[in-house]
């Protein structure tokens, strides 16, 4: 399932809308025309008439129904021509009494037999793009916009390297990572302190990822637990889970800042244990190193989060410190 349940509904409900309302312009073009031309509601009841007796004629088996045929299709052709007369004359609009569905592939189904037609995919395409903009924080998640100039060029002993090197190979990685990207690609952890990108560089792989045509979720470990409580406590169904389940790329955001509880760490385990099962891809930024994160939710998600996920560490000073 390429989308997720909620993009996927919204999505169904504009087609539906517009639907009704394609359906609604026809009815009122009709009206409007039938008060301007009333020739036109004779010819078309007339038209009906016509029809159901050509279907009548075509099923019916005694004797030979060629001539009446032939007459039925001349009358059906005589009012169609005044049809388009009266039309030309009263200058409506071309297509004004159009009212073929919005879609001419499905029928404004939006599915092709179990194939999802090109108008629904379209609808869902947008949908998400939608909701992924409303979440990301700043709008600009792009990796054309991440500056590596805020890195600095210092030479960190313990890893070898300059911060800039690091984050240019971080960089580069993620970009190919996110063009590259296909279900049940390996999970990412990002670890580092706070204020080093890491929100951001999640953000570009989050769009990346979703204008490929994929289903990508992104959330804040806080919002993502407060679901799982409110869910535990009854205040929300269990369906309303199911995106981060399901989706191919699931982007948890900020692990390590909520209140970490019993139920949360239950939560977290759930979560990553049944993605990892699943084959579902996820991409995990935490502030924490390899030694908090065990000691915060204990060995067992340690170990399924280093040794399931490739981590990319983040270092440098604090960006939002530097950019103010
Ligand atoms: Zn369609």
């Amino acid at each position: 399932m390429p989308y997720t349940n909620t993009v996927l509904s919204r999505a169904r409900a504009r087609l539906t809308a517009e639907n009704e309302r394609k359906r609604a312009e026809y009815e009122d073009h009709l009206a409007r025309a039938y008060a301007l031309r009333p020739r036109l509601r004779e010819i078309d009841r007339a038209l009906r008439g016509t029809s159901a007796k050509l279907a009548m004629l075509i099923f019916r088996q005694d004797g030979d129904p060629q001539a009446e045929l032939a007459q039925l299709r001349a009358e059906n052709e005589a009012l169609q021509n005044e049809r388009q007369w009266i039309l030309d004359e009263a200058e409506l609009p071309e297509g004004y009494l159009d009212d073929s569905p919005v879609c001419t592939l499905c029928g404004g189904t939006g599915y092709q037999g179990s194939r999802m037609c090109e108008c629904l995919r379209e609808l869902c395409r947008q949908e998400q793009k939608r909701e992924l903009s409303a979440l990301l924080p700043t709008g600009r998640e792009r990796f054309e916009n991440f500056s590596l100039e805020l890195y600095p060029d210092r030479f960190y002993p313990e890893y070898g390297t300059t911060a800039r090197t690091l984050m240019q190979k971080n960089l580069a990685f993620c970009r190919k990572y996110a063009q590259e990207f296909r279900p049940g690609a390996r999970s990412l952890l990002f670890s580092g302190a706070t204020g080093l990108g890491k929100t951001f560089l999640s953000g570009c792989v989050a769009r990346q990822v979703s204008e490929n045509g994929y289903s990508v979720v992104y959330v804040t470990a806080g919002k993502l637990f407060s679901d799982f409580e409110a869910v535990k406590f009854e205040r929300a169904e269990a369906g309303s889970l199911r995106d981060y389940r399901d989706c191919e790329l699931l982007i948890v955001d900020d692990l390590g800042t909520e209140m970490t509880t019993e139920f949360v760490k239950a939560s977290l385990y759930e979560l990553v244990n049944t993605r990892l099962l699943e084959r579902r891809t996820s991409l995990i930024s935490t502030n924490l190193n390899e030694d908090n994160l065990e000691a915060r939710y204990g060995g067992q998600i340690a170990s399924r989060l280093l040794g399931g996920y490739r981590v990319i560490y983040f270092l440098g000073d604090d960006i939002r410190r530097k950019k103010k």
